[in-house]
C-alpha cells in the first residue's frame, strides 16, 4: 500500500484532459527487472536493467527496494560507501530509512518521504533502517534514483534534500480514479518539492481498477514508466504491463496507463513510478559509485576515495548494536 493516500479524492486538484491534437507516447520498449541484492544484502529489482542509457538520460539507475515484510532482525541497509558526480533520490513508500553523510546531511525518512542527496564533488553516506525496525522488523519498499548531472554540475558542494511526504503536490484525474504524487516537476502548474539541477519530473501514481490516467508530459522530457505493483497496460494500443517492467515511451504530450479491472485484493489498483527529464546528453563514464564524464575522471574519483578526500565518517555515528540496544 502506498503510504501517501487521500480521504477524498475529489477535494483535490484535477489533471486537465490533453488536447485534440496532443499525441499519445508510444512504447518503445518493456523490460522485466531482474532481482537482486543491495547493500547488506536487501532485496531489489533493477529496473532499468538491459535498457540504452541515451534512452534513460538523464536517469542512470533505479532500485525498487522490496517490497519485503522482514522478520525481528532481518531489515538490512548499506555500509559506508562514497558517490561522486550524480544524485541519489531516495522514495520510501512502506517502511522507514535512515542517511547519514560525511557533509553533514541526514535524517530519517517514512511512509512518502524521500531524500534526495546531490553527491556532487563527493561523499560517503550510509543507508540503513533505524535500530528499533531492525528489531521489530517489519515492511519495507521504496525506490533509490540516480540522477545525473551535467559536467558542470559534478563538482558542485554536496547537499541533502528532507523532502516530507506532506509537501508532496496531490492531484486527481477528471473522474478521481487516480492519485498523482509529484515529488519533482510540475503537473498543471502544480509543483513538487524536489529541488533539481536539471529540468526533470518524478511522480507516483496509484490508479483504481478499471480507471485511466492520462498524463501531460513535456515533449522534451523521456518518458519512463515503472510498474510498482499491479497490472495493467499502457499508451495507445494497450500494451500490457505487470509489476517489476519498465516502459520507455517515445515522443508525444500524453502518456496514458490503464488500471486493469481485476487486481490482487492486497492492492489499491496499478502502482506506477513516472519519470522524464531533458536529456543531458554527455558521455557517461560509470564505475561502481562514481559517474562522471571520463574514465580519467572515474579513476580520479576512486584515488580520491582511497586518499581520504571524498569525506570521512562523522564522529557522530553510531553503529547499530553500540548502544546495547536488540539488535545483532
Ligand atoms: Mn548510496
Amino acid at each position: 500500500m502506498p503510504a501517501i493516500t487521500v480521504a477524498d479524492v475529489t477535494t483535490l486538484a484535477r489533471i486537465p484532459e490533453p488536447g485534440p491534437t496532443d499525441l499519445d507516447r508510444r512504447v518503445r520498449s518493456v523490460t522485466t527487472a531482474p532481482v537482486g541484492h543491495e547493500g547488506e544484502g536487501f532485496p531489489v529489482r533493477r529496473a532499468f536493467a538491459g535498457v540504452d542509457l541515451r534512452d534513460l538520460d538523464p536517469f542512470l539507475h533505479m532500485d525498487q527496494m522490496g517490497e519485503v515484510e522482514y522478520g525481528p532482525g532481518e531489515p538490512k541497509g548499506t555500509p559506508w560507501h562514497p558517490h561522486r558526480g550524480f544524485e541519489t533520490v531516495t522514495y520510501i513508500i512502506d517502511g522507514t530509512f535512515e542517511h547519514m553523510d560525511s557533509h553533514g546531511g541526514g535524517g530519517t525518512i517514512a511512509d512518502g518521504d524521500t531524500q534526495w542527496m546531490t553527491a556532487g564533488s563527493g561523499l560517503l553516506h550510509i543507508e540503513r533502517p533505524p535500530e528499533a525496525l531492525v528489531a521489530s522488523g517489519g515492511l519495507f519498499h521504496g525506490l533509490q534514483l540516480w540522477v545525473n548531472l551535467p559536467r558542470a554540475e559534478k563538482w558542485v558542494e554536496p547537499k541533502y534534500q528532507d523532502l516530507r511526504a506532506a509537501e508532496a503536490a496531490l492531484l486527481t484525474t477528471p473522474d478521481g480514479g487516480a492519485l498523482v504524487r509529484v515529488i519533482a516537476g510540475d503537473l498543471a502548474g502544480h509543483t513538487g518539492p524536489g529541488s533539481t539541477r536539471t529540468p526533470m519530473a518524478m511522480m507516483h501514481a496509484t490508479i483504481s481498477p478499471g480507471a485511466q490516467l492520462r498524463l501531460p508530459w513535456r515533449r522534451d522530457f523521456n518518458a519512463l514508466v515503472y510498474v510498482l505493483s499491479g497490472t495493467g497496460s499502457i499508451g495507445p494500443d494497450g500494451q500490457p504491463i505487470t509489476t517489476g517492467q519498465l516502459v520507455v515511451l517515445g515522443p508525444g504530450d500524453v502518456i496514458t496507463v490503464n488500471g486493469a479491472n481485476q487486481q490482487e485484493s492486497r492492492l489499491p489498483g496499478l502502482d506506477v513510478a513516472v519519470l522524464g527529464g531533458l536529456p543531458i546528453r554527455e558521455p557517461v563514464a560509470w564505475a561502481g559509485p562514481f559517474v562522471m564524464n571520463t574514465e580519467a575522471e572515474v579513476r580520479t574519483a576512486f584515488e580520491d576515495y582511497q586518499k581520504g578526500k571524498l569525506g570521512v565518517i562523522p564522529a557522530t555515528y553510531v553503529p547499530h548494536g553500540a548502544l546495547g540496544g536488540a539488535s545483532s
